[in-house]
């Protein structure tokens, strides 16, 4: 089973609770894909076991053989390319690539363009007491962080449960982490600010048709901002975290929320079974 964790911004507690349920629930993998500030290793602490260079292709177009058509200009939707007619110059951004080849497809002159790689990021798999760990980790003026999350996806094992901790918001990487996974868990808190942004998390999972449920982090007794609202709406709370002044000093020292909740460890199995019956339910 895959669980991607989510939040429809940052600053929830998201992180510490994929930190949680990965560490409270045996066989499991724990997989950064918050690429652009990825910090579940300062919880986790793992021993890096392997790093290696995530690389994918972009066009080297050779002004030698280009007719200046505009044809690889006019296809890239990221406008990577800027075809210099007048001056016959083709200017590439490689910033703004997201390698997805279209530009050589649609090139009619044989080889004007040549597919050459370009490391996106890197890829780091460690592990800690048996925990598993991976992360990505996006190379600095990366446009996107979506390719290193859809190459991340291809070293994960598929013999263990894994938990995704996707990047907050709701843009393209947020939508390939959860993309493929079994079942969202959307991390919140009880504000105004925070049920704004959970209410575009949901949108983005009901569009994508994904299973997911809510969190409640920093929980105060007599909010129910967020019960109310998933009442409504029909969204199961799969669990509320209560605010508290421990806590947000155990995260500031890098201790996820588990080792600080009292029965923390039974918490997060209990969660953990709760979407097992979910997901079982549904497929
Ligand atoms: S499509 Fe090919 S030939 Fe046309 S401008 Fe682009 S690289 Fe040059
Ligand atoms: S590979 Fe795709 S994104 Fe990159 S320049 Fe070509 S068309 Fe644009």
């Amino acid at each position: 089973m895959w669980i991607s964790v989510a939040s429809g911004k940052g600053g929830t507690g998201k992180t510490t609770v994929a930190v949680s349920l990965a560490l409270s629930n045996k066989n499991t993998i724990y997989v950064d894909a918050d690429v652009e500030e990825p910090n579940g290793f300062l919880f986790i602490k793992p021993v890096i076991k392997e790093e290696f260079s995530y690389t994918e292709l972009i066009p080297l177009i050779h002004q030698n053989k280009c007719t200046f058509c505009g044809k690889c200009a006019d296809a890239c939707v990221y406008k990577a390319i800027a075809i210099l007619k007048p001056v016959k110059k083709a200017i590439f951004f490689p910033e703004l690539c997201h390698s997805c080849g279209l530009c050589s497809f649609v090139c009619p002159v044989e080889d004007a363009i040549e597919e050459v790689p370009k490391e996106k990021g890197r890829i780091r798999k460690g592990e800690k007491n048996g925990q598993l760990f991976i992360e990505g980790i996006l190379n600095v003026g990366e446009a996107s962080g979506t390719p290193l999350i859809r190459g991340m996806k291809k070293y994960i094992p598929h013999d263990k449960d894994v938990i995704i901790d996707s990047s907050p918001g709701t843009s393209c990487p947020v939508v390939e982490s959860v993309g493929d996974t079994d079942f969202v868990l959307l991390v919140t808190e009880p504000t105004p600010f925070g049920l704004n942004d959970l209410k575009l998390a949901i949108e983005m999972v009901r569009e994508m048709k994904l299973s997911f449920g809510i969190i409640v982090n920093k929980h105060e007794e007599g909010n129910n901002l967020i019960r109310d609202y998933a009442r409504e709406e029909k969204i199961t709370v799969l669990g509320e975290i209560p605010f508290s002044r421990e806590i947000a000093e155990a995260y500031s020292k890098g201790i996820p929320v588990v080792d600080v909740l009292p029965d923390g460890k039974k918490f997060f199995v209990n969660i953990m079974e709760k979407i097992r019956k979910g997901v079982n339910a549904s497929g």
